[in-house]
């Protein structure tokens, strides 16, 4: 018998990752993540597995972003009951973005079904509910960095630093085929050198065979250290002109991020003593996750929390729970920075401090992630005259700028010197996954070019290693 890869998601795309190793004795999935697109596609794709779910012996999973780990649920509901390995910081992630998204789920079912009953339509389920999201976290099993544990009969698996976010890992697996032991790599989703908070991705050795993320296949980031530069001088800016500074964030890492970013500003003295808000209660968990999982943090930011306050504002910092007070900052007239979520300005928090602010030009607005089309943050990107907020419409006059060096994910060289890093004799071939078409199929090239036998498989393709 062989040993067989199926790519069922997340392949020419980024999100949905799911991958499934075959051997002789087991069955081993690779993240579960949630297909994320337009609606009509979004149940029908979630839903279904291109596997019987209660056939898999243990799930692997990378990390907590919602693309690798959003649709657990899901498949626990349709029959899975194998271990789910993770890092112990991972787990803590899983829980609060699966609960989230579980309450994501019901109030979308609930928001489709008002149009359906208007038009006689029967009514949707949710894809998953908080209760099973709440249900599933009993098959977590967290796993440390570094030691090789028996997964099944024949995989045994081990993490590495990822240094994409809090408690993200590298797999090695390592399945033994008769007298033979294959290694194969999982290095989805990896992150940068020198991002704030995070240690640098790690390497894995004598790897047989790789299979890697293509987010930015194609493209090259700015240095980390023009974030920091830009967003004081932006910030600088804007108080001096007494405005507010909102900043649409990602709950998970990258609101943690920025506040590391304010925190050494701060201490550095290139920024004035303004209020910061951070309004969003699941980003607040998030940040509480970290201050719990120190172990998981580069050096510098253990030290700042074993010597002093941590890594993130102290002094001029509000976290902000409830709802009213949450309202009470648009009759602040004070300079101020705000993050809130949601991340793509779509839904949350946001909306009312972006209506509240985005018609005075003395105000900024710093983008800090990715806008995906037909977002009213890729509109923001876009600088549109006018923007349609809750339904009305509102003169885009604050000043927009965008902060591109904020990236979790490595770029094309970085990719590529990570896959020549880990290039030797043994290695047979690389899997470009985790990236749209253009990106994928770039890097796939670029690594061709320097004599790695790349390959960007399809959705559902089996391959015998
Ligand atoms: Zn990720
Ligand atoms: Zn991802």
């Amino acid at each position: 018998m062989s040993i067989v890869l199926k790519f069922c998601g997340g392949v020419r795309e980024v999100s949905g990752s799911n991958h499934l190793l075959i051997t002789n004795k087991s069955k081993v999935l690779l993240d579960a993540g949630l297909f994320q697109g337009r609606r009509k596609d979004y149940y029908k794709i979630n839903s279904k597995f291109a596997y019987k779910p209660f056939e898999i012996d243990a799930l692997v999973l990378s990390h907590a972003h919602i693309d690798h780990s959003g649709n657990i649920p899901s498949l626990i509901k349709r029959g899975f009951r194998g271990k789910i390995y993770t890092t112990a910081a991972s787990k803590a992630l899983a829980r609060l973005m699966l609960l989230d998204s579980g309450k994501i789920q019901e109030d979308d079912a609930k928001f489709v079904n008002k149009l359906h009953k208007r038009k006689n339509w029967p009514a949707v389920k949710p894809l998953y509910t908080k209760k099973d999201a709440e249900f599933c976290l009993r098959f977590f099993y967290s796993a440390g960095l570094h030691k090789k544990i028996k997964i099944t009969k024949d995989v045994q698996l081990s993490f590495f630093d990822a240094g994409h976010i809090l408690g993200s890992a590298l797999s090695c697996l390592e399945v033994k085929n008769n007298a033979r032991t294959i290694r194969i790599g999982y290095i989805v989703d990896l992150g940068r050198k020198n991002l704030p908070l995070l240690n640098n991705p790690e390497y894995i050795s004598n790897l047989d065979y790789l299979i890697i993320e293509s987010t930015y296949g194609n493209r090259l980031h700015q240095p980390i250290i023009e974030a920091k530069a830009n967003l004081a001088r932006v910030i600088m800016q804007t108080i001096a002109n007494s405005g507010k500074v909102i900043i649409p964030s990602f709950a998970m890492e990258r609101a943690q991020e920025v506040l590391c970013f304010l925190s050494q500003l701060l201490k550095e003295k290139k920024m004035m003593d303004v209020p910061i808000y951070l309004d969003s209660p699941l980003a607040i968990d998030i940040t509480d996750v970290f201050k719990k999982y120190v172990s998981f943090l580069d050096s510098a930011t253990q030290y700042l929390f074993n010597k002093y306050d941590g890594p993130f504002p102290v002094k001029n910092m509000t976290y902000i729970r409830k709802v009213k007070d949450s309202k009470m900052l648009n009759s602040d007239p004070r300079p101020m920075i705000i993050i809130a979520g949601s991340g793509m300005c779509e839904s949350g928090r946001i909306l009312h401090h972006l209506k509240n602010t985005i018609e005075d030009k003395k105000n900024t607005i710093i983008v800090v992630g990715y806008m995906a089309q037909n977002t009213l943050g890729k509109r923001l990107v876009e600088h549109s005259a006018d923007v349609r907020i809750y339904g009305e419409e509102y003169k885009l006059n604050a000043n927009v700028v965008v902060n591109n060096a904020f990236s979790a994910h490595a770029d094309r060289n970085a990719l590529i010197s990570y896959v020549m890093n880990c290039k030797n004799s043994n290695l047979k071939k690389v899997f470009v996954v985790h990236g749209d078409v253009e990106q994928g199929t770039e890097l796939v090239k670029h690594l061709q070019q320097r004599g790695v036998n790349a390959y960007l498989p399809e959705k559902n393709e089996e391959l015998v290693l």
